[in-house]
């Protein structure tokens, strides 16, 4: 038995028979949250050897619905393909984006068939980063019982398909800040919450490819200097001396900060999830919110697929997917989804420190802890909604920019690719705080392209904030801004 337990399912990521026993005693049985969870069918082979044995041992061990027996959606390419066969490509002859929307309108087969408490303190809607690291702040401060309701496995938003880049070279004080401290946090995440995040502080480097970008770089670097970041201005050849690899004529300056990094999403979520549920919060995945009541000024209470819940104070963390649950309570945020696809390759010998960012086309790459070159790049024809789907497309604009950069990545192949939403709202900053009209409705979205290393210093401000602290945060960023015509000065996104 013991042997039996040591035995390996998925021989790239090292994930063994006892592993997904672990997984399926946590209730991470089914194959989707396994994969989250342990790594498995995410290396070269890409789940072709271990899939069907994993699914049988969930099918024999975690006792799931029939329905909620199904293999992993597979991700494009088919087969590990080289970045110089898609540079290839007649980009020309591709379809352009075009918007589709989700079509979700069955329960989930995981859906519990337990029932919810009739009454919580406080209800989150979204359990990504920012509703997790809500929940974990929120029940170590005394705040009442906390209930988060997350519609899919946890993972499922922009928080478990990012990119994982967390830097404090920001172009306003106030995000300059709440990265600092939030990197600083990554730190300790191990100590605090137990589990290793992968931290690596690689640096970012940005690329300035025009007299224009170079002087906005000049500025920020002067700003962030004044915040107490070590960021320089460098030449091409100092920024070669740190990536040999780059071609160096394609940029006339670059912008330095070795204190930046990259985590690793999955367990950022973990952590928070697991850390929150220690403190007494309660943490229900595959559960819809499909109401919001709303009397005599004020939110009652949130419908759900699994029945009603009363609370005096409910928080909208639901990213991409806010604005449709604040329409259930008839308030009109003007968030707007937009895709973002991002791609990984095969796993290579380190080479790559820093997270490399070419300004003007937001090509943006780093290299994993695993090995892997993790990337995107935003697409200027990209129209808004809720569109999660790959393309052809992608991989040909990206590996055509990336190529032109580091000409030898011409032949690394590309293993796996897929995509998620940015949360953008018209200032490209966050939405917090209360709802006007609606008292006890609190918004926390609109994280576009960075919310993942904003998470752990606006949750614990937004937590304190709850608990009656006074804080400028929730002036500035709040709904009424817009109604206001006071807008944020705006920031640049990468991607
Ligand atoms: C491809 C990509 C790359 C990125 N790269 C980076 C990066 O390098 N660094 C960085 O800091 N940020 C990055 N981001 C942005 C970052 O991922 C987001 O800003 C952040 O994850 C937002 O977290 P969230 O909790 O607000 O939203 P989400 O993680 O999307 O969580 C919202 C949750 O709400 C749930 N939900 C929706 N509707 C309902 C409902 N009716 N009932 C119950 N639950 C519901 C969803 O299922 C979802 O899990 C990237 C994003 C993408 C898409």
């Amino acid at each position: 038995m013991i042997f039996r337990d040591k035995a390996i399912v998925c021989a790239c990521e090292d994930v063994t028979v006892h592993d997904i026993d672990d997984a399926i005693v946590r209730g991470l049985g089914d194959i989707e949250n396994l994969k989250r969870y342990t790594g498995l069918g995410t290396g070269p082979c890409q789940g072709k050897s271990c899939l069907v044995g994993a699914t049988r041992i969930c099918a024999e061990r975690a006792r799931l619905p029939q329905e909620a027996l199904v293999p992993f959606r597979s991700r494009p390419p088919a087969s590990p393909t080289s970045m110089a066969a898609y540079a290839g490509a007649p980009l020309e002859a591709l379809p352009p984006p075009f918007a589709t929307e989700e079509k979700r309108n069955r329960a989930h087969p995981l859906r519990p068939i337990s029932s919810l408490p009739e009454r919580a303190d406080v209800v989150i809607i979204g359990g990504g980063i920012m509703g997790l690291a809500l929940a974990w702040n929120l029940a170590g401060s005394g705040a009442g019982s906390v209930l988060v309701l997350e519609r899919g496995y946890l993972c499922e938003g922009a928080s478990g398909r990012n990119g994982g880049g967390v830097r404090a070279q920001w172009t306003t004080p106030t995000l300059i800040e709440l990265a600092k401290e939030s990197i600083d946090f990554m730190g300790r995440f191990a100590q605090e919450l137990g589990i290793n995040i992968w931290l690596r502080k690689g640096g970012y480097l940005f690329l300035a490819h025009d007299k224009e970008t170079v002087g906005r770089i000049e500025k920020s670097a002067e700003l962030q200097n004044r915040h107490g970041l070590s960021t320089r201005i460098i030449s091409p050849g100092e920024a070669g001396d740190i990536v040999p690899e780059l071609d160096t004529r394609k940029f006339l300056a670059a912008s330095w900060h070795p204190d930046d990094g990259v985590v690793f999403p999955w367990p950022f979520l973990w952590g928070y999830a697991d850390g929150a549920r220690k403190r007494g919060a309660q943490v229900e995945t595959f559960t819809s919110v499909t109401g919001l009541e709303v009397a005599g000024g004020r939110v009652r209470a949130v419908q759900t697929d699994r029945g009603r819940v009363v609370a005096d104070r409910v928080v909208i963390s639901s990213g991409a997917w806010s604005p449709s649950v604040a329409r259930l309570a008839g308030v009109a945020l003007p968030n707007k989804p937009q895709r973002h696809e991002i791609v990984s390759s095969e796993p290579m010998k380190p080479f790559l420190g820093p997270l490399v960012s070419m300004l003007g086309t937001g090509l943006y790459f780093s290299q994993s802890m695993r090995g892997e070159i993790v990337g995107g790049m935003g697409d200027p024809d990209e129209p808004d909604g809720l569109n999660q789907t790959s393309s052809l497309r992608f991989m040909t604009r990206y590996s055509r920019a990336l190529t032109e950069l580091i000409p030898r990545c011409g032949s690394v192949k590309l293993l796996r690719q897929w995509a998620g939403c940015y949360d953008v709202t018209p200032d490209h900053s966050p939405i917090l705080g209360e709802t006007p009209g609606v008292a006890g409705l609190l918004q926390m979205s609109g994280f576009v392209g960075h919310g993942f290393m904003m998470a752990p210093a606006v949750a614990r401000r937004m937590s304190a904030w709850m608990g009656g602290a006074k804080d400028d945060l929730f002036e500035r960023f709040a709904l009424s801004r817009f109604a206001e015509g006071r807008l944020e000065k705006e920031t640049f996104i990468i991607g």
